[in-house]
């Protein structure tokens, strides 16, 4: 390879690419477009624009497109889902959104209809499940749950509903990281007649660890409040493709919805897109090296992490599809709620609060909260019972947090 067509790598290219310097008066980094609406230099040019933001007209050969008015793109959410392309694996398109449950409603509701079937794994993210469940079936799409990491259900379940059209996959899952094969999703996909798309809710090991476009998936989405942003200060969600023609009706119903991440938010949202790596990084190491010790506390019943699972297949599938096991674990303690809760008073560092990925850690007991709402056939398969902790491990050195979790589990026995 020559030295002028060699491809940067991401962590290079996720500061290069998609940002001209030029356009924003030559500032380092980009400046925030606030405007609603842009002007256009000539009648003709906004003929063309609305002509082709239409489809009545496509784009020439390097041709870009004119901008409009905020509701459908702006300079700010360009610069970022430009920036964010190099993170994914065999990303060719994506589209910000005002959170993840936006990202997640927009890419469902742009590829179906009633009388469509969406297939998904259980668990999943609370909000996904209401919105299938108790939105989405108002609406004459059937929502067909599957456990998550039973890939023989799964194959069934994608090969024999009527009408499926999306196969929508979260994993791993939350809170016990249970994992699903996203290839074998993918292989079951390509057996239907009318194949659906398989989208996959990249939120807790991606960008850096997992790469389901890689693996065949059409989409990944993101809540991007999570790891993307990183700080636990802004709501966002990306959804990314490896074909812009899954891209456009998406972006065409974000229009719609007027559901795009305000330019504000793009802002900050990119300025924290060259950390991811180094983040989850950090993370992951204190993740790991904090659950593989709390192992053998006696407080603890059992700890779900990635590197201590037992079940041979999902050894299988982690070894596959998994670059890293990530900062998240769960702890099941053995006096249940009584001794979770006190694990919870007594932290120092770890703060209890949900949600996750961001730099400080944050401990919550889903059972109480996050799945309070859930059914008590749906708590078993999820595997939330009473004594469970979720742990999102920060930044902070891993020494101060074993210690704080150590003294915490000391006092709740
Ligand atoms: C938080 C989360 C969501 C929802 O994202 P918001 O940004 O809160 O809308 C979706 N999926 C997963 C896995 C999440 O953790």
């Amino acid at each position: 390879m020559s030295h002028s067509d060699r491809k940067p790598h991401p962590s290079t290219a996720v500061l290069t690419a998609g940002f001209d310097p030029a356009l924003s008066v030559g500032s380092a980094r980009p400046a925030v477009f606030r405007s609603s609406t842009y002007v256009f230099p000539t009648p003709e040019a906004a003929e063309r624009a609305f002509a082709i933001l239409g489809g009545r007209e496509k784009l020439g050969e390097g041709e870009t497109a004119d901008l409009i008015y905020s509701r459908f793109n702006h300079p700010n959410a360009e610069i970022v889902e430009a920036q964010i392309l190099p993170l994914e694996k065999a990303a060719v398109a994506a589209a910000v959104f005002n959170s993840g449950m936006a990202a997640i409603m927009t890419a469902l509701m742009a590829h179906m209809k009633p009388g469509d079937a969406v297939v998904y794994t259980v668990p999943l993210y609370g909000g996904t499940q209401s919105l299938i469940q108790g939105f989405l079936s108002m609406w004459g799409i059937t929502g067909v749950p599957v456990r998550g990491g039973d890939s023989d259900a799964i194959d069934r379940a994608i090969v024999d509903t009527p009408n499926c059209r999306v196969v929508l996959v979260e994993t791993p899952a939350n809170p016990t990281l249970t994992m699903t094969d996203i290839a074998r999703a993918v292989a079951a996909a390509d057996k239907c007649a009318r194949r659906p798309l398989v989208m996959v809710d990249n939120t807790f090991l991606g960008p850096a660890f997992q790469h389901p476009l890689a693996l065949g998936a059409d989409v990944a989405l993101y809540s991007a409040t999570k790891y993307l942003g990183g700080f636990s200060d802004i709501l966002a969600g990306v959804a990314i493709t490896r074909d812009p023609e899954v891209m456009r009706p998406i972006r065409a119903r974000r229009g719609l919805f007027g559901n795009i991440l305000a330019p504000d938010e793009c802002w900050i949202l990119d300025s924290r897109l060259p950390t991811v790596r180094l983040r989850m990084n950090r993370q992951s190491k204190n993740a790991q090296r904090i659950a593989e010790k709390l192992v053998s506390h006696p407080a603890v019943r059992k700890v779900y992490y990635p590197t201590l699972f037992e079940d041979p297949e999902q050894i299988r599938i982690r070894l596959a599809q998994c670059d890293y096991p990530g900062g998240l674990f769960s702890l099941d303690l053995h006096g249940g709620k009584k001794s979770a809760f006190e694990f919870l008073r007594r932290l120092k560092v770890g703060r209890n609060a949900v949600s996750l990925g961001g730099v400080e850690t944050l401990v919550c007991h889903p059972r109480s909260t996050t799945h309070s709402a859930v059914s008590a056939e749906e708590l078993q398969v999820s595997g939330v019972v009473d004594g469970l902790v979720r742990v999102s491990v920060g930044i902070e050195d891993w020494r101060d947090l074993l210690a704080d979790f150590e003294q915490a589990l000391d006092g709740a026995v």
